[in-house]
């Protein structure tokens, strides 16, 4: 058993609330420990650790800063199989896909090992007679960041490695699901040269992202989780004169035209609709076959790819996917497939009845596949986040771009074709924030921004790439004159270039 606690001031410690929950293993069902559900006061001590660690971290020259990020990823490497072993464990994923939740979230360190370059800022000789502008970056001292169960080594490292980087301390809210591997990470930093008190975790629910919100000297909020929790963290954080960002749900959308490769397509759709057990926000929950007899064609090898899906505990490496990560996520899928065979739509692959042997407690269904399901419906609208695909049939290809733009959410799309010309149009006129072509999930490469569109993300600046620095910064453009001609008397009216 394991017994969470937080992470501040450079050492783990217990928690003292007297609140806490169970972490659970959705492979077995059973209960893995406990996690400590932090109060206002704890978040506070966390809070005055990084304030008094952030000056003397900020004013250590960028270089010698991300040589910590680069002896941390030398650390992570060697402790990859531990890692991705409690993350799988406490999130349900597949050990292989738990070691790509961490290798995206380093490769994320990586580009920001170029912090040096990226915090620089700009210059103009000459601007004036005698005068010079240039602009900097700097940190804006302590920031937070709340993040989903769903990736807890990737997100968590999104925007802890950019906000450090930067000359930040940071405090890290992790989902109360998995805290497992949150905790190491900070401990692992702590080993590779980060000074106590830059990153804390402080593990715990609504009261405590409450108390980040509110607190005077949290200066930015990173969040990424559902759609209403966003929008509430949005408003709160802002109201409070806070730098937020926050990234919200999906509903992907892939279409298919006629001339695409059926069976590449299949390949990339049974991948990205199913992975993970569709609990990722990139994952494909509704194919769009543009036309009948393309839409005809894509069932014919869809089912039974589907109906031949290996669900797996999380520790079977032949596994294509694992159990979702709480019996309360499975009830609301199952409910959602209910939902969706009243409505009218065709369930033509029913995974609701999956149990897996050996594992009878375990949190499992297989996948779900709805044919003929249309936009009024729920299971269109709303997002799932399990393994249910929905196809919606569009008549022609204006008509399946409508519907990804008439979408609420706008995280990713994709469009499946060997016509340049189609790919082209799509990539312009769609309203998603991430698209690919011929790609299922377009998770833009490190050193490009992630984020997406309408109720998928609320702020103007995007995760990781250049906007990361961008978001955990702030610029300012200094005007400086040297020569003798200061002295040549007042100035009342503003100056100009004229
Ligand atoms: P969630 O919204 O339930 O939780 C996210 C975080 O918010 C957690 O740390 C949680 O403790 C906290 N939280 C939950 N309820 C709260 C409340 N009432 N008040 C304050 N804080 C609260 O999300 P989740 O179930 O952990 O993650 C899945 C969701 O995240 C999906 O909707 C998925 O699409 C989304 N997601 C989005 C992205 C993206 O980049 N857009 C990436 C990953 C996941």
């Amino acid at each position: 058993m394991v017994d969470y606690g937080h992470f501040i001031g450079g050492k783990r410690v217990a928690g003292t609330s007297g609140r806490k929950q169970d972490v659970m293993q959705p492979m077995d069902g059973s209960v893995r420990g406990t996690v400590a559900l932090a109060s206002a006061q704890e978040l506070r001590a966390a809070v005055e650790n990084a304030r008094a660690a952030q000056p003397a971290w900020a004013a250590t020259n960028p270089q010698r800063r991300v040589r910590v990020l680069m002896k941390f990823l030398e650390l992570v490497n060697k402790e990859y199989d531990e890692l991705a072993d409690i993350l799988a464990r406490e999130h349900g994923k597949t050990i292989a896909d738990a070691k790509g939740d961490i290798q995206r979230g380093l490769e994320v360190v990586e580009v920001c090992i170029g912090a040096p370059h990226m915090m620089k800022g700009e210059f103009t000789d000459a601007a004036g007679p005698g005068i010079d502008t240039y602009s900097m970056r700097q940190p804006l001292g302590v920031v937070a960041g709340i993040t989903p169960f769903n990736f807890p080594a990737m997100i968590p490292l999104w925007k802890i490695a950019p906000a450090i980087a930067a000359g930040n301390a940071f405090i890290l809210k992790p989902s109360e699901r998995d805290p497992g591997v949150p905790l190491r990470i900070a401990e692992l930093f702590l080993e590779a040269g980060l000074p106590a008190g830059i990153l804390n975790v402080v593990n715990g629910d609504k009261e405590v992202v409450d108390a980040i919100l509110d607190d005077p000297d949290i200066k930015a909020v990173g969040f990424v989780g559902s759609t209403p929790i966003a929008q509430y963290i949005y408003a709160r954080g802002c109201a409070n004169g806070k730098r937020v960002q926050c990234f919200g749900g999906a509903k992907n959308h892939m279409v298919i035209m006629p001339d695409a490769d059926m069976d590449q397509t299949v390949d990339a759709l049974i991948g990205a609709g199913y992975g993970s057990a569709g609990e990722r926000c990139m994952a494909i929950s509704v194919a769009v076959p543009v036309g009948h007899d393309t839409a005809d064609r894509l069932m014919e090898k869809l089912i039974p790819r589907v109906e031949s899906l290996k669900v797996g505990p999380s520790t079977d490496s032949s596994a294509d996917f694992g159990p979702v990560v709480t019996r309360e996520a499975l009830e609301r899928i199952k409910n959602y497939v209910d939902i969706g065979v009243k409505e009218g739509a065709k369930l033509v692959v029913d995974g609701r009845g999956f149990r897996m042997q050996g594992y009878e407690d375990g949190f499992y269904m297989g996948g779900c596949l709805f044919d003929n399901v249309t936009a009024d419906m729920r299971i269109y609208k709303e997002e799932i986040f399990g393994p249910v695909l929905s196809v919606v049939r569009a008549p022609t290809y204006e008509n399946a771009l409508s519907l990804v733009n008439d979408h609420e959410m706008g995280n990713g799309t994709a469009i499946f074709t060997r016509d340049g010309d189609a790919a082209r149009d799509f990539a312009s006129r769609v309203q998603a924030g991430m698209v690919g072509v011929n790609v299922p999930i377009p998770v833009p490469i490190a050193y490009y921004t992630f984020g997406g569109w309408k109720a998928s993300a609320f702020g103007d600046l995007n995760q990781h790439g250049p906007d990361a620095f961008r978001f955990y910064t702030k610029t300012k453009t200094v005007t400086s004159r040297w020569p003798s001609g200061i002295k040549d008397g007042a100035e009342f009216s503003i100056p100009t270039m004229n």
